[in-house]
């Protein structure tokens, strides 16, 4: 079955030598390789003339309602589950004890399979049935799988992930679940990467790796232009995210500057990347003006412990861009974080998924933020994808026995 071809799509853009392709189930640049991320171009004037302020009530409450900014074709229909348009909660207590005067959460972990991912996950599932796959894979940490394992069953395709020796058990029991073929690779995330990328060539496969496949970036936008929308009266001064590959930070960015360029906002925010200590190559590579250097990674925070970021330039060009910058944070930091989260936010965040809110704090201890900016954060991930980090955390329960004087004794004992 043949489909149309996005409207609104004008080619792809190579983001290191410039060169333009045509739009098609394309990955890097031929002339680049793996370095050369391309980026999907828009005709942004016919979009603003399509996308007229009265339409976006008739839209769906869902990432969706921005078909026009996605690269998807207009004769697919999109997978059944809820993707986007997640909550924002202004949590006035937690400002405060982070010294800041306005914060929102934004929290992503409501998504289908509780992560940031879906966003790229659905529409990969959409590529794959354009360019006429029936099998979908990923290599993943943890939240690109088991988002493409749901997307994949909401879509009907087959799937095959390849996930690291030490990706958390919760997240490889929900790819499980939606019935995805798992390989546990034993060996490193960019080990399993690599496997991936070659059974896709040899197999046939539709590849979602979101560090190289130019579409599913664009699924991540669609937060940058929720926030633009859920925020326009009052657009933060920052918008925080942590960062790995560097996929939802500069798709985020990118997001933001669309809806500026269709008039929608009037400035886009700053864009604050937050890395693990343990593994910040595009930390580095912003602060050192070179080229990113692969590291080893050793943080808890597994969803962003990437030693070797493929979109590390989209990260960067989107934070210079938006007058943004980086700060890196420990395991205790995000363990803190988590905490103050959960306890003065109300939001159970993941590791990775609390990094943002450690990354404040540190901003505001060094400067880069000041006590009278207003900030958002994307809470990326639910706390219960990573149970083990979340324990250390949480302090333990009070046992006790089945007898009022023995709760008053154990009460009086902790407070
Ligand atoms: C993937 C992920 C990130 C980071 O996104 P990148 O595109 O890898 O930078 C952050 N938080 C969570 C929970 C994630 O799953």
């Amino acid at each position: 079955m043949k489909f149309t071809a996005p409207l609104f799509v004008t080619g792809l853009k190579c983001f290191v030598c410039g060169s333009l392709y045509d739009y098609g189930n394309v990955f890097t640049c031929p002339k680049c390789g793996i370095q050369g991320i391309l980026d999907v171009q828009y005709d942004y004037d016919a979009i603003a003339h399509n996308l007229q302020p009265e339409t976006w009530n008739l839209k769906p409450l869902s990432h969706w309602r921005y078909r026009e900014l996605l690269p998807i074709s207009p004769s697919l229909n999109p997978p059944l589950l809820h993707v986007g348009w997640t909550p924002v909660y202004d949590v006035s207590r937690l400002a405060r004890e982070l010294g800041i005067r306005k914060l929102f959460l934004k929290d992503d972990g409501r998504n289908p399979t509780n992560s940031f991912k879906d966003r790229a996950s659905s529409v990969g599932v959409l590529k794959a049935i354009e360019f006429g796959f029936d099998t979908i894979a990923c290599a993943s940490t943890g939240n690109a799988a088991s988002s493409l394992a749901g997307m994949a069953a909401a879509a009907g395709l087959n799937c095959y992930i390849f996930v690291p020796e030490r990706a958390p058990e919760p997240k490889v029991t929900q790819l499980l679940i939606f019935g995805a073929t798992v390989f546990k690779v034993k060996g490193t995330y960019e080990q399993a990467f690599d496997l991936c990328r070659e059974a896709c060539e040899q197999f046939g496969w539709y590849s979602r790796n979101s560090g190289t496949n130019p579409y599913l970036v664009e699924g991540k936008k669609t937060a940058g232009l929720e926030i633009a929308e859920q925020m326009r009266d009052h657009l933060p001064d920052w918008v925080v995210v942590s960062v790995g590959d560097g996929c939802t930070i500069g798709g985020i960015g990118k997001g933001l500057q669309e809806m500026k360029q269709l008039g929608f906002t009037d400035r886009v925010p700053k864009l604050l990347g937050v890395q693990a200590e343990g593994a910040k190559p595009i930390y580095d590579a912003l602060y050192s003006g070179k080229d990113m250097i692969p590291t080893d990674t050793d943080t808890l925070a597994d969803s962003i412990a990437v030693g070797t970021p493929r979109n590390w330039r989209r990260a960067i060009q989107q934070i210079r861009k938006s007058h943004g910058d980086m700060v890196t944070v420990s395991d205790e930091e995000i363990l803190d974080a988590m905490r103050v989260t959960a306890r003065l936010g109300g939001v159970f965040g993941e590791p990775a998924g609390s990094a943002g809110v450690a990354g404040i704090r540190k901003a505001v201890d060094q400067g880069i933020i000041k006590s009278n900016e207003s900030i958002l954060t994307v809470i990326t991930g639910n706390g219960l994808k990573d149970i083990h980090s979340a324990k250390q955390a949480a302090g333990k329960e009070l046992i006790v026995e089945p007898r009022f004087g023995a709760l008053a004794e154990v009460l009086s004992a902790v407070s």
